[in-house]
């Protein structure tokens, strides 16, 4: 019998490298709803709606009707990438500049309750993991497996860092530790879906496993 997969946490915990895993091996759809978020704030960057020093909050939610979100299965890569209004974004989302921006674009209901619908419709079907912050709490509440991810923020900044060296982005390691540190902040400060753990969502701590252990310990929770 298929079902629901919510996975929650904080950023850079390895959610989306744990979900596509499990998409793959279990023949599910994976959805990233951190990359919706992300492409709204690519947009909103795009229309001079957010800035270094603002955000013009009734211009980005008066063009929500006008941004289409869209993922489209690329075989080679074995996930759906990110199309904004029929572009393919999904590199240009996971830049420094977009993760400086996004929680505070999350922050604005309109904006949730409009990705919220979207991810909501997606779900219909069951045989989903969707990984996020408000998965198992607001999106998915009766989630038949609810995985909530931490690792230290030294830990998740390493991480980043490495991965944003690898693709060539000239970052430094603080950079990257304040923007975990922030985000973490915003993430659980927001009036609106504040990240926190669902009451009945169990609590993978991957400091100290590797993707393999971690995908492990999962599909043994898939399977009870
Ligand atoms: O998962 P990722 O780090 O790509 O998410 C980017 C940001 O989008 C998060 O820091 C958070 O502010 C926001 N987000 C959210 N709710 C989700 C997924 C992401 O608020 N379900």
């Amino acid at each position: 019998k298929k079902i629901t997969i919510a996975i929650d946490g904080f950023s850079s915990t390895g959610k989306s490298t744990l979900a596509k895993q499990l998409a793959k091996h279990l023949g599910y759809v994976y959805v990233d709803t951190g990359a919706m978020y992300r492409a709204v704030t690519l947009f909103a960057m795009q229309n001079n709606c957010i800035g270094a020093d603002f955000l013009d909050k009734e211009k980005l939610v008066k063009s929500l009707p006008s941004i289409k979100l869209s993922f489209k299965f690329n075989p080679e890569l074995g996930f759906a990438e990110m199309y904004l209004n029929d572009v393919n974004v999904e590199t240009a989302i996971r830049t420094l500049e977009v993760s400086s921006f996004v929680s505070a674009v999350a922050a604005i209901s309109e904006v949730r309750s409009k990705l919220v619908e979207q991810q909501q419709e997606m779900g219909k079907e069951k045989g989903i993991v969707m990984d996020g912050r408000d998965i198992g709490t607001v999106v998915f509440p009766n989630a038949e497996l609810k995985i909530f991810m931490t690792a230290g923020a030294d830990t998740r900044a390493q991480r980043r860092f490495d991965e944003l060296q690898a693709k060539g982005d000239s970052v430094t390691y603080e950079e990257v530790l304040k923007n975990v540190v922030d985000r973490d902040y915003v993430d659980t400060h927001r009036d609106d879906s504040p990240l926190v753990m669902a009451e009945d969502s169990i609590e993978v701590d991957n400091s100290y496993l590797d993707r393999k252990e971690q995908f492990d310990v999962v599909l043994e929770l898939v399977n009870e």
